[in-house]
């Protein structure tokens, strides 16, 4: 007898357990909020560390989807109801399903740089963020707010992590390598250009990122300094100024760019925090989820039915993410024909 489950967020995790789980034979609805499914890396235009773009890999997890998956998007879920060991999943448009299963998988946002109000986000043109700037490497052009080519960017890592001011103390594990992904792919584009990279130190602990990090360094000649930004300012002919410690020299240090880039860390989706508190659920001080058990039952909740996959539980690569739906997958399958 087909179950049926709904997947809460058709980012790779959903699409990917969706799939799995109709495969063993049971009955999925897949929800997401927004108009098209993805999430972040459809928006992606080159993921580490092969540059593949990010949306050939969600064209080809849609293309895989099931056909009996039930795909359903611009929905918000804004309520769930548990009686028993069954679940009602509720949407803001009059919708709502019963499932035997429910899995969350509704990913992460990214720290909203405008926080960090001393970096200058949203108050200097030429201060993005890395999500911008895999904006701009899919325009094809990389400009100034007065349309020049940059002729010096800096890059800033651990921008709402591992900061105790922003309340996020962890690591979010791949904007080491996302900036210095880009910071390559910059000096492409721009071969003229100088680019710096403001490290903590550098988390580059996946396979062939610490080939990347190479390759930055002896063939593009990026300059990483380990300091962190205390605040940046503009300057009258309209420059970014940056002041930073250095903390390997252990002096502050004074530089300007034409552009700026912040890489922005992950946090836990607004719309998982909801179900999270109206469920009662539990969470890390850091607001990601905590499953029943870290190392034996990663994807299961201390509710009956209730599951997790993908950044729900905390920051993911993507490799990862895709592994751990699958894991999910087999873990709701066998709960339901256990
Ligand atoms: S991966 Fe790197 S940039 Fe990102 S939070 Fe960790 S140390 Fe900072």
């Amino acid at each position: 007898m087909n179950k049926h489950v709904i997947v809460i967020g058709a980012g790779v995790a959903g699409l990917e357990v969706s799939s799995t789980l109709a495969r063993l034979g049971e009955k999925v609805t897949l929800i997401e909020k927004e108009a098209t499914p993805g999430g972040h890396v459809k928006d992606w235009h080159a993921l580490f560390p092969n540059r593949r773009p990010g949306a050939e890999v969600v064209d080809t997890l849609r293309k895989n989807l099931h056909p009996s998956v039930e795909l359903i998007t611009g929905k918000a879920v804004t309520g769930i109801m548990r009686e028993g060991n069954s679940y009602t999943v509720l949407t803001g448009e009059n919708w709502s399903a019963s499932a035997d299963a429910v899995l969350i998988a509704a990913g992460f946002s990214l720290f909203d740089a405008r926080k960090k109000e001393e970096y200058g986000y949203g108050i200097y043109d030429d201060v993005i963020t890395s999500a911008d700037l895999e904006k701009l490497f899919s325009s094809g052009k990389i400009a100034t707010k007065d349309g020049r080519p940059p002729k010096r960017v800096g890059f800033v890592h651990c921008v709402g992590s591992r900061d105790e001011k922003a309340g996020n103390l962890y690591c979010s594990k791949v904007c080491c390598v996302t900036a210095v992904k880009q910071a390559i792919e910059l000096k492409e584009m721009l071969p003229g250009a100088e680019v710096f990279c403001f490290y903590m130190d550098l988390r580059m602990f996946g396979r062939h990122y610490e080939e990347l990090y190479k390759e930055a360094q002896e063939k593009h000649n990026i300059q990483f300094i380990r300091g962190r930004l205390s605040e940046s300012s503009e300057d009258i002919t309209g420059r970014v100024v940056l002041k930073v410690e250095d903390t390997l020299l252990g002096k502050p240090l004074k530089i300007s760019v034409d552009l700026l880039v912040l890489m922005s860390g992950m946090e836990s989706h607004a719309s998982t925090n909801k179900i999270r508190d109206s469920l009662g659920l539990k969470r890390d001080d850091d607001n990601f989820l905590v499953p029943l058990d870290a190392h034996l039952s990663a994807n299961v909740s201390e509710l009956p039915g209730l599951f997790y996959a993908g950044a729900c539980t905390g920051p993911k690569n993507i490799t990862d993410t895709l592994a751990d739906a699958r894991s999910a997958a087999l873990a709701i399958s066998q709960y339901l024909n256990r």
